[in-house]
């Protein structure tokens, strides 16, 4: 076995180890090479520097110090409002459709503000938590400048969802009551009983509730899987009746009306063809059940999913217009060959309006050369972070790429073969798993891990008593917190 001759120079070069992709393959992309890595507004300084929201990196830092997340507000806000403008075009009435629609997952990354930001480019907010749902009622209140929203516009999923839950978002009229077992039907029925004789309900008044299904269809990356068997603990299954049951429960009760048949097939997905399947299997469980019991439900929601790219080996997204338009086609299809009306189509997107729009910015604390035999050898580059502000690596071996930020590397110096990992007391804690970094790399440094706005700061946990990193919004040379950083006191104040 011989080493990948390295391209680097000078005293710090290393060699690639063999069986590794050659030097340079694996270097971050700039954003004006990859575009859909970083938020729209992300370019060089002059000074060759990295710039979000017109705000240099060096900028950013001293108002908000690394390890900080900074999230380009007008990013987020394009991909929201991107969302809404297709789903409402490939499903407009005019087009022989019955409307579409878009629910920010908000478990991706929800803050009052975020959730603000998303009802105001025309999104509907879905909640999976008590927390993320009072979060998401809190952002419906309007001030003396902007109006109230309507908790229409907000949902609420999740398995083993109790009877307060269920209740308070019935209790709300929620647009989207996401049941995911037959216990939930039961906590509904009670809730609506109650809020009858409290007189929040009319006497007659129904609680709308979607069903969630599986479909048999999981998709992930550029292949879907179809299966008659479902072994996972979301949603209710199509092949095993499960789904049928909970269908004919709501439809008979007379606290209930079914408003729609929900699928959400997983996540970081690239290619629609999953999405149409699915699509397709909703569609004749909805006309089967209209046959049996003359109840075509007005609604289908594909859920989310649709993936992005995080590193520079990651192909550029299918964009939302390019799944959007898959799916009415699919819905227009199916709904004529089985002569039904068209539903109203929702989804669910998450990653793919928050990730984007957040890159994370390290300092680099640590440089250690691990020789690994025959004149090969990897950086270890050690950061402020790590693990606690960013899970996914540890968590599913989830792949991102480090950019230097605070200034353009010397183009003498050469790359070398790194791993920037955190400060944690765990072997996998892992930031970047493989990147080509300057081999000019100094401590101080700052690196920029693009995508990191969906299940970042949201997945962020305490472990070695790490306090979570704040978000910072930037805009148009201006800066603040979306969520200030966690303090020592903040934690101190938990205890008993
Ligand atoms: C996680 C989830 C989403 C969002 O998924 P993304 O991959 O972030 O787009 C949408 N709907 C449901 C039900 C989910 O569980």
């Amino acid at each position: 076995m011989s080493a990948v001759s390295a391209a680097s120079t000078g005293p710090q070069a290393l060699s690639v180890p063999a069986g590794e992709a050659p030097l340079g393959d694996l270097a971050c992309p700039e954003p004006a090479d990859r575009p859909d890595l970083w938020p729209t507004t992300a370019r060089r300084t002059g000074d060759g520097e990295l710039e979000i929201g017109g705000r240099a990196v060096s900028a950013i830092l001293k108002q908000a110090p690394a390890p900080v997340y900074v999230m380009d507000e007008a990013d987020f806000r394009g991909r929201a409002a991107t969302w809404a403008a297709t789903m409402a075009e490939e499903f407009w009435e005019g087009y022989g459709m019955r409307g579409g629609g878009a629910f920010y997952a908000g478990k991706a990354f929800l803050t009052t503000r975020v959730a603000r930001i998303a009802l105001e480019e025309g999104l509907g907010i879905d909640t999976a938590s008590r927390v993320e749902l009072a979060v998401g009622l809190a952002a419906l209140k309007g001030d003396d400048d902007a109006p109230d929203f309507p908790p229409s516009r907000l949902g609420l999923h999740g398995n083993g969802k109790t009877e307060a839950e269920v209740g308070v978002a019935l209790a709300h009229r929620l647009g989207h009551v996401v049941i995911d077992s037959p216990e939930e039907i039961d906590h509904a029925v009670a809730a609506v009983r109650r809020l009858r004789t409290e007189g929040i309900y009319a006497p007659d008044e129904r609680a709308a509730l979607m069903v969630r299904l599986t479909t048999g269809i999981h998709a992930g990356g550029h292949e879907f899987i179809s299966t008659a068997h479902e072994d996972q603990k979301f949603g209710l299954s199509i092949h095993s009746g499960a789904a049928r049951a909970a269908i004919d429960a709501i439809i008979a009760a007379p606290e209930l009306e079914l408003r729609g048949l929900h699928s959400h097939i997983g996540s970081q997905i690239a290619d629609p063809a999953g999405f149409e399947a699915a699509a397709e299997a909703v569609l004749r469980l909805r006309h089967e059940v209209a046959a049996d019991t003359g109840w075509l439900c007005p609604e289908i929601d594909l859920g989310g999913g649709l993936g992005i790219a995080y590193t520079g080996a990651d192909a550029p997204a299918p964009s939302p217009a390019t799944l959007a338009r898959a799916l009415a086609g699919v819905v227009r299809r199916v709904c004529e060959e089985l002569g039904d009306e068209p539903p109203y189509v929702s989804v669910e997107p998450g990653r793919s309006i928050a990730g984007p729009s957040q890159v994370t910015l390290y300092t680099v604390t640590g440089l250690k050369r691990v020789e690994l035999g025959e004149g090969t050898a990897r950086l270890y580059v050690s950061v402020d972070g790590g693990m606690s502000d960013n899970l996914r690596p540890a968590l599913y071996g989830a792949a991102y790429t480090a950019l230097v930020a605070n200034r353009l590397p010397d183009p003498q110096a050469g790359l070398v073969r790194s791993r920037v990992v955190g400060k944690h007391c765990e072997s996998g804690d892992i930031v970047v798993r493989d990147v080509d970094l300057p081999a000019d790399l100094a401590i101080g440094d700052v690196l920029a891990v693009p995508a990191t706005g969906a299940y970042g700061r949201s997945m962020a946990m305490n472990y070695n008593l790490f306090t979570r990193p704040g978000v910072a919004w930037v805009r148009e040379g201006e800066q603040g917190w979306v969520l200030r950083p966690e303090t020592v006191e903040d934690l101190l104040r938990l205890e008993g």
